[in-house]
């Protein structure tokens, strides 16, 4: 089964792929077992360090040992705590299902699949429950299967597609049509790709790849002694604290492993990237800055509604500045599942509102979360909270480059974010970020020259950013008095990123 074969801009992905190292990655694909390394040329990654265990480090692990590197992921932190739900699209299946196909079966099982998804606009800031009702019921049912030709997703009804026409192709705007397909919660799916790493550490090394993970140490970037363009690393031990908002704090025990020179780097540490930092390059907002406020709720507030998966609605709510008369458009989303008993909760803040205590926030929240919920104010407040509610600022970025060097490339958030509304964070980490980094793989693998394969990572882990970018700039623009296109603000962006490398 082929896969990859879409374009951005008239790119040939499979360009420079040989027969070869297609068949050998397809073989390796079918089962967990690593590609034997000898089948690959001499030019292929052999030892990798990946910075990052978010869904985007994860799968860029598994997918280096799969085409034959041995790993060492590097992760700061001691577990997984974050108390979100991400909103699953199919193609996020469809790249477990080929990075990983151990993991699918354990993924499906704890996906909230998608029981009804509604989106609910309306102009005034409460909404009667029995519209909420009506809007509801309305909507197709869908589910998500394991046939005899791959991953399914089906539609109440409606016959279901063969599985290779529903495969979005990474190609530039194809991949938007993935369908979302359920939830799922953060520390699942990472514990499930952990899992999968952690089994293949535990493997005997023998003559093939081996996984090493080092959590509480972060990573540092100096100029190999040896190799031209290349950077050598050390992992330094990190202790971590958090801080009574709930903050985490890292600091240096002064413990240190050399790692040398790997014939990759890859930095999946997020929108905050240090080693984007490290490596100097810049970044720039594509969209104004937005607050929200979120809170994850202890019980099934609204995934009881959906008794056989998961449930995402979405409600746009207006509000008339006070200082000038305009209108301002708020988003609040509420995400639940039945896999677990608690529901993610968001809800937009506008600039003017004044959050400087507890309280304040608190009110704001229950307040515009209850219509979106669909409980009374005073039932949302009696339900307990595990986290929240919390304010948190998020604004769309690009990075001028995903490529530092020889040897240094960046993937998932560290390249660009803020498309979590359209459920695009996870999506570009693990999809079109992927995709790229196994198109790499193969270009290295088949010889094409370092320069050449970089060039393209950067231009295609680039081009997938952009177009979740396109797709978000709608929800993260300033609604109702937004006047730039998606255009001129990603041109303003890029023109920003090029004085930023001219003063470099
Ligand atoms: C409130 C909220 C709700 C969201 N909801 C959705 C949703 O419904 N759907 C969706 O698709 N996306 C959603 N997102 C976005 C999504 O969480 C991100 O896009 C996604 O997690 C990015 O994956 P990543 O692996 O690139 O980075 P991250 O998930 O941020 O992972 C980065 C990892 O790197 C580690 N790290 C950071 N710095 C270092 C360092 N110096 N050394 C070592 N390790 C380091 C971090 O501890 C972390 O484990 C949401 C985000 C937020 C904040």
């Amino acid at each position: 089964m082929r896969r990859g074969t879409g374009g951005i801009a008239g790119d040939d992905y499979t360009r420079g792929v040989s027969d070869a190292s297609r068949r050998a990655r397809t073989t390796s694909a079918r089962g967990v077992t690593p590609v034997r390394p000898s089948l690959l040329s001499a030019t292929a990654v052999k030892n990798a360090v990946v910075v990052g265990a978010g869904p985007c480090g994860l799968l860029a692990s598994l997918e280096l040992v799969q085409n034959g590197a041995s790993v060492t992921l590097v992760e700061q932190r001691n577990g997984y705590t974050r108390p979100i739900h991400w909103n699953v699209r199919a193609d996020l299946l469809h790249r477990i299902a080929e990075t990983c196909p151990g993991a699918l079966q354990r993924v499906l099982e704890r996906l909230g699949a998608i029981e009804s998804a509604e989106s609910i606009d309306a102009t005034t800031t409460t909404l009667p429950p029995e519209k909420l009702e009506a809007l509801r019921k309305d909507k197709p049912q869908r589910r998500v299967t394991i046939g005899p030709s791959g991953l399914v997703l089906q539609q109440k009804g409606v016959a279901a597609p063969p599985a290779d026409a529903q495969r979005a192709r990474f190609g530039g705007r194809t991949m938007l049509k993935s369908a979302s397909v359920g939830q799922i919660l953060t520390v699942d799916l990472e514990n499930i790709l952990f899992g999968e790493l952690e089994r293949i550490a535990a493997q005997p090394k023998g003559d093939r790849p081996s996984v090493t993970i080092l959590r509480n140490h972060r990573l540092e970037l100096v100029d190999s002694a040896d190799k031209k363009g290349f950077k050598a690393c050390t992992a330094y031990e990190v202790t971590e604290r958090t801080e009574p908002g709930g903050k985490a704090v890292f600091a240096a025990t002064g413990k240190r492993i050399r790692l040398g020179t790997p014939d990759l780097i890859v930095s999946c540490d997020g929108a905050n990237s240090q080693m984007r930092t490290m490596a100097g390059i810049a970044r720039t907002h594509v969209s104004a800055p937005t607050r929200f406020i979120a809170a994850s709720i202890a019980s099934a507030a609204i995934s009881a509604e959906a008794p056989h998966g998961g449930l995402a609605r979405r409600r746009y709510a207006e509000v008339t500045n006070p200082e000038d008369g305009k209108v301002h458009g708020l988003r609040q989303v509420v995400l639940g599942i039945t896999t677990a008993p608690q529901s993610w909760v968001l809800v937009e803040v506008p600039p003017w509102v004044d959050l400087t205590t507890k309280e304040a926030t608190a009110d704001f929240f229950y307040a515009h979360a209850a219509p979106v919920v669909g409980r009374s104010e005073a039932e949302l407040r009696k339900l307990p909270v595990t986290w929240g509610p919390n304010p948190f600022g998020i604004q769309q970025y690009i990075s001028a480059t995903a490529v530092h060097g020889e040897n240094v490339i960046f993937a998932g958030d560290a390249v660009g974010s803020a498309h979590f509304l359209t459920s695009g964070g996870v999506m570009v980490a693990t999809v079109p970020h992927i995709f790229a980094l196994e198109k790499l793989l193969a270009n290295l693998a088949d010889g094409v020259p370092r320069k050449i394969a970089l060039d393209r990572y950067d231009r295609w882990a680039l081009a997938g950013t952009k177009e979740w970018l396109r797709l978000g700039f709608g929800e993260f623009g300033r609604r109702g008095a937004q006047t730039e296109t998606f255009e001129s603000a990603m041109a303003a962006a890029l023109e920003r990123l090029r004085h930023a490398r001219g003063s470099a």
